[in-house]
């Protein structure tokens, strides 16, 4: 267990690039848990929030429901466009999705000016491991590994800079009740002992074990990155180039390179397509339910080969031609 534990923790450091000083911690409870760990130990008084989409609102309202912390600032934004961090005087603590999985949308990591002290955390659940990142703009870059990194669920993993290792152990320090199994001190201190506070999935370490070294073998976060950007330009010209098909963001720098959505024309029946599809063996392309729109959503992450996005659009094509 400790050498898996210990292969994952150096591997994601060498594939994310952390800077030195960053270290790599991770606990049970995915990156739900971890906006828990965060609402916890790492906002002081106050919070802002970018919110564009399902996940990045998620954590807006754990921060805005913690009885401790003053009410949230929340930045919001239309599904399909990017809501961006501002500098503010009176936040302690910038958050804002690096990709939003819910409705294909990329925002930069780059910590807002000013004030001194403001931490920033990066929510890269479906980002890390497939979007180029530099790791000192931001404290936590925190992910889950069922997405990018093609492993299970159930798992948080957050590169942590100094600042946000001491801004939780100041705050677990001054009298706030966290809950052991919510505390980012703890699982510091297992993790540099290249363990959980208590038994992780073992499967999914090792999927996760796997990816990573799989990635760096092929070239790392370069190639994982320029992969997905393939994928993504097959997509998105192809939607731009069929007059029943739009991309759903509409600024092209904000369109993601790992979660394509694609909106189709309101005659075409998303759901028949999306039935012929599984029937044929083609799964889960389908839009995030919540935003109710006649759409494709489609995974790039590096381990799809860009033909296979290739070989969709023609399928789709096929469809909407001949059902
Ligand atoms: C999937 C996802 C989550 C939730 O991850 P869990 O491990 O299920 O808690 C959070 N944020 C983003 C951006 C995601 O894509």
């Amino acid at each position: 267990m400790k050498d898996l534990v210990h292969r994952i923790r150096e591997g994601v450091t060498e594939l994310l690039g952390a800077p030195d000083g960053y270290e790599v911690v991770l606990g049970n409870g995915g990156a739900t848990a971890f906006w828990d760990v965060a609402t916890l130990c790492l906002v002081e008084r106050k919070a802002q929030h970018a919110a564009f989409g399902e996940f990045g609102g998620k954590f807006a309202t754990a921060t805005e429901r913690a009885p401790f912390l003053d009410p949230s600032q929340v930045i919001s934004a239309e599904p399909g466009s990017v809501a961006y961090l501002e500098a503010a005087d009176d936040v302690d603590t910038y958050a804002t999705p690096h990709n939003e999985t819910s409705t294909g949308a990329i925002a930069p990591v780059r910590r807002p000016a000013g004030p001194d002290g403001a931490i920033l955390l990066t929510d890269a659940t479906s980002g890390a491991g497939a979007l180029p990142v530099d790791l000192g703009q931001t404290d936590a870059y925190y992910f889950a590994p069922q997405k990018a990194f093609a492993a299970d669920g159930g798992l948080w993993l957050a590169v942590l800079s100094p600042a946000a290792v001491e801004r939780a152990a100041r705050i677990e320090d001054s009298g706030r009740w966290v809950p052991e199994f919510l505390s980012l001190t703890t699982a510091v201190a297992n993790s540099r002992q290249d363990q959980t506070l208590n038994t992780p999935a073992v499967a999914t370490l090792l999927l996760l074990a796997d990816q990573v070294d799989w990635l760096l073998g092929q070239g790392g976060l370069e190639w994982s990155a320029k992969r997905c950007a393939a994928s993504a330009e097959i997509l998105y010209s192809w939607a731009e180039s069929r007059e029943w098909a739009t991309p759903f963001v509409a600024r092209p720098e904000e369109r993601s390179t790992v979660v394509g959505t694609i909106d189709l024309a309101p005659e075409i029946d998303v759901e028949r397509v999306l039935a012929e599809l599984w029937a044929n063996g083609v799964q889960d392309v389908f839009a995030y339910r919540k935003l109710g729109r006649n759409q494709l959503r489609v995974g790039m992450y590096p381990a799809v080969d860009p033909d296979d996005v290739a070989a969709l659009t023609a399928c789709v094509d096929y469809l909407v031609e001949t059902v």
